[in-house]
């Protein structure tokens, strides 16, 4: 920061340039009242605050200016007297003395204190005072990373030849799995907009246009139910590149996230790993592994293929995690109530049972089932689990997908930090099923991405016969255990669409009806293409050390997706409502 960069008709400086090198100047500062102390008889110390940070005011104890009055203030910096520097503060060993005061404006007192002893505050206070929380230095430093983490995201797909194009808020409905926002139309009563859950249509028209590699950072919509990671509206680094394979896409955007990290935290990331979908599930039970702790799932079939106990005996697959004692000590994770909310939460997660052992000395197997188990089958469990005394071992015998998810949910309530804890691990997951299961209602195998996804090339030809065997081109990347954003290569071939349209239960008259726009173009010469999204909010909500990407957005939506500052959602006048030809039904009905 320089001077001459911050000053402005009213002001010379920032507060947070007030360092020793600037004792002896007279300096003229703009900003917020903070914490007054009086000082003796005649003085006091006020603290003003900017973005940049605060620095100690010495005034004359009659200046009347309160709590978040706006003020201006001309003062000489000089050296603090022994014994009252703040080391803790950057610009804590000087104060502006001789203090000159105007008032630019005054302020009621604040709902809440806008130092650190805000900390506490109800989230829905911050919500309704947003204004005056972003004022807080967690909020301030958490959206300037963010606009870090954006320019360096520019400036790595400009240097990687990337054009930024924006594409329509407005658009048809699209199919690409999750709920629309819909606007009605006002020129054709009865008909509506969606907003877009990603510039996908548009970016791949970008494609068969020519532009070759695209980005924008993109707003995106999607009515979804709200959690910590996810937000109806989130922003997206959207980009579509032509003539690539997937690893093209990955080595590309893996550049980017690498480039945003660096500017983030100073320091750049090790290079990306990368995991096969099939090794994560196996591995870890879920498609976003957390990779900063252990406690992988341990196969466990071969070991069981000729017991005798029943709950193993048919099971298709069988694995295990183990609780290490070490980690975990065996009372915090297997006192009786513990292994009780266990085993019922893997009924929840759909399990059949769970099945405890703990490892008592001598290698002893303490246990229910214990003593359903021959000796070879005890020492091989022990063995594979590599289990030592005062380890807890679950174990799940279900069909595979079943097995892996629930151990994988398990492990991550076990073991799984605070994502932004620890350090960064980043994994690319690739070769994605094309399809995750079979419809029960429609008999239709269910799409595991949108559906304009290219299917592994050595895979085509099973798309009609074994659909749940085909992988798709598809990829994610993890970082901590969040899906940070997903990508495919896609379909450019038309006939190839309408085959993967009509495995979804989308007729070719269907798909002309709902997407002939997108379609039709794919005649006219689409070149082979991929691409990849990612979310920019989780990724800095990681890079901040924030557990919410509402830490990390401006002006949020609460949990229940209202905003409560604007009182958003809210209801609008019945002439609005007749002129778009909407009637509401009534609450009852609703
Ligand atoms: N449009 C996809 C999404 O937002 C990402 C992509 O396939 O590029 O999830």
């Amino acid at each position: 920061m320089t001077a001459k960069n911050n000053s402005t008709a009213l002001r010379t400086h920032l507060c947070g340039e007030m360092h020793a090198e600037k004792i002896g100047q007279k300096v003229t500062l703009c900003g917020w009242v903070g914490r007054r102390r009086e000082h003796g008889e005649h003085l006091a110390f006020l603290d003003l605050r900017d973005y940049s940070g605060i620095v100690q005011c010495v005034v004359d104890n009659s200046v009347d200016v309160r709590s978040e009055w706006v003020i201006r203030v001309t003062g000489t910096v000089q050296a603090r007297p022994a014994g009252t520097v703040n080391e803790n503060i950057p610009t804590g060993k000087v104060e502006l003395a001789d203090c000159k005061i105007e008032v630019l404006n005054n302020a009621e007192p604040p709902p809440f204190p806008i130092d650190q002893r805000g900390d506490d505050v109800d989230e829905n206070v911050r919500l309704k005072y947003r204004y005056l929380d972003i004022r807080r230095e967690r909020m301030q430093k958490n959206l300037r990373l963010r606009a870090a983490v954006n320019s360096a995201i520019r400036k790595s797909m400009e240097s990687q030849g990337f054009t930024e194009i924006e594409t329509p808020l407005l658009m048809p409905s699209t199919p690409e799995g999750a709920r629309e926002f819909l606007v009605p139309s006002r020129n054709e009563p009865g008909s509506f907009y969606a907003l877009p859950q990603s510039p996908q249509l548009w970016k791949q028209l970008l494609m068969v246009a020519g532009i070759d590699r695209y980005y924008q950072i993109a707003k995106c919509l999607r009515d979804e139910d709200l959690r910590a990671d996810r937000q109806y509206e989130f922003m997206q680094l959207d980009a579509e590149m032509s003539f690539v394979n997937k690893d093209d896409v990955m080595t590309m955007i893996s550049t980017a996230v690498i480039a945003a990290a660096k500017a983030a935290t100073g320091s750049e990331p090790p290079p990306i790993e990368r995991m096969t979908w099939h090794e994560a599930m196996n591995d870890y039970g879920i498609d976003k592994p957390d990779l900063r702790f252990a406690m992988k799932l341990v196969e466990l079939t071969k070991v069981f293929a000729s017991t005798e106990f029943k709950a193993f005996a048919s099971a298709e697959s069988i694995k295990a995690i183990c609780v290490r004692g070490a980690d975990y000590p065996l009372q915090a994770a297997s006192g009786r109530n513990k292994l009780d909310a266990l085993t019922e939460r893997a009924k929840k997660l759909g399990a059949k049972g769970l099945v405890w052992i703990k490892v008592a000395d001598g290698s002893v197997l303490e246990s229910p089932v214990a003593k359903f188990l021959s000796a070879k089958e005890q020492a091989d469990l022990i063995a594979q689990t590599k289990a030592t005394v005062g380890d807890l071992i679950l174990i799940v015998a279900d069909q595979w997908a079943t097995t892996c998810s629930v151990l994988g949910q398990l492990r991550n309530d076990l073991g799984r930090p605070p994502v932004h804890e620890g350090p960064y691990r980043y994994v690319w997951i690739v070769d994605f099923p094309m399809f995750v299961g079979i419809n029960p209602t429609t008999n239709m195998p269910q799409p595991g991405h949108h559906p304009f996804c290219h299917p592994h090339q050595e895979d085509v030809d099973r798309l009609e016969t074994e659909p749940l065997s085909v992988r798709a081109l598809a990829y994610d990347l993890v970082l901590n255990g969040w899906e940070l954003g997903s990508g495919s290569i896609r379909i450019h071939e038309p006939e190839l669409q309408r085959r993967v349209f009509r495995q979804l239960g989308i007729s070719d008259e269907d798909a002309d009806a709902r997407f002939g726009f997108f379609l039709q173009p794919f005649k006219y010469g689409a070149p082979p293409h991929g691409g990849f999204a990612f979310g920019i909010d989780r990724l800095v909500a990681i890079l901040a050390g924030e557990d919410n990407i509402r830490e990390v957005i401006a002006f949020p939506k609460t949990q229940s997706g209202s905003d409560p500052m604007t009182n958003a959602p809210t209801t609008v006048d019945a002439a609005q409502l007749k002129e778009l030809g909407i009637r509401l039904l009534p609450p009852a009905i609703k």
